[in-house]
């Protein structure tokens, strides 16, 4: 079972993968103010919350892992890389998850931040903030590396088979998915075979806002959303 779930204000994408037979299921980048939506959705399908997976840190919402834990008892699952407190599993690279007989692999792909991790299932990536479509993530704050980045899209992800499905973190256009053929031929930062040093230059060169929820998300999510805003850690 699969599902992506859309959140308007922060344009983030979370998924749920669930195994049919046992039941067991994981959210990918759940958001808090998705709750109990997602809760709903467990009961309704009469699943087991196993894991709450973070593609990474993020900057521009709060995770709903830390209430979810609190509500379920699914452990919060992030990056040893990732700079966070608070986690119950931290991710190393290769790392299998499994939901009954479904295998979740974790790849690590550090860029957008030292963190960044894309979980593959079946012939589903997960690719985070690291490959969205058509593009990628920034990094040029929280420990960005463009030449990170572009080492492990060009080097983790687009060496997949080329019909592996790309769901990514965010999307600003309405876009639900790609895949890894497409971003390889078409990505405007990194598609056919754009050299390193040009990448580098053109992530350089981005003149991006300072992102709207930072100064609240980033805290709480470096706690794995068990500490709220105004609330002492
Ligand atoms: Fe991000």
């Amino acid at each position: 079972m699969f599902k992506q779930l859309f959140d308007p204000t922060t344009w983030t994408y979370t998924y749920l993968i669930a195994d049919e037979q046992s039941k067991e299921a994981a959210f990918i980048d759940p958001v808090n103010t998705h709750l109990q939506l997602y809760l709903d959705l467990l009961k309704e399908h009469g699943l087991t919350l196993k894991y709450s997976f973070e593609t990474h840190v993020h900057a521009d919402h709060i995770t709903a892992s830390g209430l979810l834990r609190q509500q379920t008892g699914a452990q919060t699952c992030v990056s040893k890389f990732g700079g966070a407190k608070l986690v119950d599993i931290e991710i190393n690279d290769g790392d299998v998850f499994m939901l009954g007989d479904e295998k979740i692999k974790a790849i690590p792909t550090p860029g957008h931040t030292p963190g960044c991790t894309s979980f593959l299932w079946r012939d589903r990536l997960f690719s985070g903030d690291s490959l969205l479509i058509g593009g990628c993530g920034r990094t040029d704050f929280q420990g960005g590396d463009a030449g990170a980045l572009y080492d492990s899209i060009t080097q983790r992800l687009f060496t997949l088979p080329g019909d592996t499905l790309v769901y990514p973190g965010h999307d600003y256009n309405g876009k639900t998915q790609s895949t890894v053929g497409e971003e390889r031929k078409n990505n405007k930062r990194l598609g056919g075979n754009r050299s390193r040093e040009d990448f580098i230059k053109i992530m350089s060169e981005l003149k991006l806002a300072y992102p709207k929820f930072i100064d609240i998300a980033l805290p709480a999510n470096q706690a794995c959303g068990r500490v709220l805003p105004g609330q002492a850690s």
